[in-house]
């Protein structure tokens, strides 16, 4: 068996720890005679172990007791209609457009109210964050949205804007736990699993509690009120109990490596060695504007869709894989989640280094 270093945007790397874990508990899990995915999720040993998943993310995110945590599926695209449908009650909402998935988000939203664009990187095709100095936010907005890391195109928000008593929603799917976070400062915080967390199936929701309402806009499925969720501790269906599972075991992992702050120094690391060397480089170059560079996802281009073509083979054959960049967008993208190794960043730098030696 050997691993390939994987830097696909998602679904993504696991810490090889928390693999081999779950392959040793594959068969018997704590003495059970069966597997996780075969109980109950009603049965003592599921609870126990979603309460205490959620203790953990807790303690590693220092949430404050007056927001729940919940553990829902639909991935984070159900998230772009769940949160107007529980938020929206003037049915007037703002949003950051700063890459597709806002853009996502905007337009779903859209289907339920009014959606003011109050800032927007699209004509720049996404490649900085706007401005948040004079940031209009509309006094009937029921809240303010952003996505945090933009994935696709490799930006992140440094700063939050200043949205007053105006609750703040966040897409992280893309960043979640890659360093602390106040979460004080959002209403509503969501994440799909599958990019720094877990496995695809799991979204996890961290909404303040006066939030969660029973004056929903109507025609909102129970499935999809949050209310639902929080008064059944994420069990009111059967939740998605393995994914559920391979987080609790990530998040273990995140406190033994000594929890959000080393994990940010490390991933800072890690970007500084992909980012110094494009900026050094005569034949690659980052796409983004410095100030706003993701630590998460790293796009990159020669300038030529041969070369650049030519460098995702090559590298494939030596194990680094997935570097292709995103479908509409061409040339070359490294995500270096959480669970991508230093070594793995040192191994793709390398190979940068001699194919520019190579081809430039
Ligand atoms: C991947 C991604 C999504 C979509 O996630 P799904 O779980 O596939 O719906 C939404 N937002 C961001 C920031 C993402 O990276």
């Amino acid at each position: 068996m050997s691993r390939v270093y994987n830097f696909s945007a998602g679904p993504a790397v696991l810490p090889e720890q928390v693999l081999k874990e779950a392959a040793v508990e594959m068969l018997d899990y704590q003495g059970s005679g069966m597997s996780i995915m075969e109980m109950s999720h009603r049965s003592d040993i599921i609870e126990g172990m979603m309460a205490e998943a959620e203790r953990d993310l807790r303690d590693l995110l220092n949430i404050p007791a007056n927001y729940k945590v919940l553990f829902l599926q639909g991935g984070a695209s159900q998230q772009f209609a769940a949160v107007p449908m529980n938020l929206m009650k003037n049915r007037v909402a703002d949003y950051l457009n700063t890459g597709q998935w806002s853009k996502k988000a905007l337009q779903e939203g859209r289907l339920y109210g009014k959606i003011n664009v109050i800032a927007s990187s699209e004509d720049q095709n996404y490649s900085y964050i706007p401005g948040l100095k004079n940031l209009k936010v509309s006094e009937e907005a029921d809240y303010v949205y952003l996505c945090h890391n933009n994935t696709i195109f490799g930006t992140r928000f440094t700063e939050l804007p200043d949205v007053g008593e105006k609750p703040l929603v966040a897409d992280m799917s893309s960043d979640f736990l890659a360093g602390p976070i106040d979460v004080g400062r959002f209403g509503l915080i969501f994440a799909g699993a599958q990019k720094n967390v877990g496995p695809a199936g799991v979204v996890i929701v961290i909404i303040r509690e006066d939030l969660i309402a029973d004056n929903v806009l109507p025609g909102t499925p129970t499935m999809l009120k949050y209310k639902t969720h929080a008064a059944h501790n994420s069990a009111y269906n059967t939740p998605p109990v393995y994914g559920i599972y391979i987080c609790g075991k990530v998040f273990k992992w995140l406190k033994k490596i000594g929890g959000l702050e080393v994990m940010q120094e490390i991933n800072e690391l890690k970007a500084s060695l992909l980012y110094d060397y494009l900026d050094d480089s005569r034949l690659f170059k980052g796409t983004v504007v410095k100030r706003d560079r993701s630590l998460m996802n790293v796009p990159f281009v020669t300038g030529d869709a041969d070369l650049d073509a030519k460098f995702i083979k090559e590298g494939e054959a030596r194990g680094l894989v997935n570097l292709k960049g995103y479908r509409t967008i061409g040339g070359m993208r490294a995500s270096i989640y959480n669970a991508m190794p230093l070594a793995g960043v040192k191994a793709l730098v390398a190979f940068m280094k001699e194919f520019e030696g190579k081809e430039a």
